[in-house]
């Protein structure tokens, strides 16, 4: 596994964003959803659409970054797509990496890992999702990816862990 990228070398943006998509995603926890949030971000910096996961109704393919993906491609350019970055409190699974290849958008920036959260299910005892953990990289070869971050492992653990009803105490 990759180190985790130390508060050192993280920046104020991406601090200031990932908080935002675990905010997001806790809100999503509170509402009956899985802890996910994601933020798309312009070339200028200025956030243009974020949302968070939605699978509590029913439907397991309301992820947020596949949402982004879809709200990009009807209402971005094409060379607005490819500068964008996209904030995440979670790594893309496989289907929202494709999306986000497909509608040829930018960087990645993901504050936990897929490896991570397959790690934490095994550490709990729980199934492994029924999609295959890829990382981004081997989904979509072209998309810049950045993460996790030391800094937020220690909450996506803990919300994970509310999710699954463990109790994870150190
Ligand atoms: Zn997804």
């Amino acid at each position: 596994m990759p180190e985790p990228i130390s508060p050192a070398d993280t920046s104020d943006d991406e601090r200031r964003l990932l908080r935002r998509c675990i905010d997001l995603a806790r809100e999503a926890l509170d509402d009956g959803d899985e802890p996910f949030g994601s933020v798309l971000v312009d070339a200028t910096g200025t956030v243009r659409f974020e949302d968070r996961n939605r699978v509590g109704g029913g439907d397991e393919t309301r992820h947020p970054e596949f949402e982004i993906a879809k709200w990009a491609a009807t209402n971005l350019s094409p060379d607005e797509r490819r500068t964008s970055v996209v904030y995440t409190s979670g790594e893309h699974c496989p289907m929202c990496s494709a999306a986000h290849a497909w509608v040829g958008l930018g960087r990645i920036v993901h504050a936990a890992s897929s490896e991570q959260l397959s790690g934490w299910l095994r550490d709990w005892g729980l199934p492994e999702s029924p999609v295959a953990c890829l990382p981004i990289g081997t989904v979509a070869p072209g998309i810049d990816t950045r993460g996790p971050f030391a800094e937020f492992t220690a909450e996506i653990r803990a919300l994970h862990a509310r999710l699954h009803g463990i109790d994870d105490e150190p």
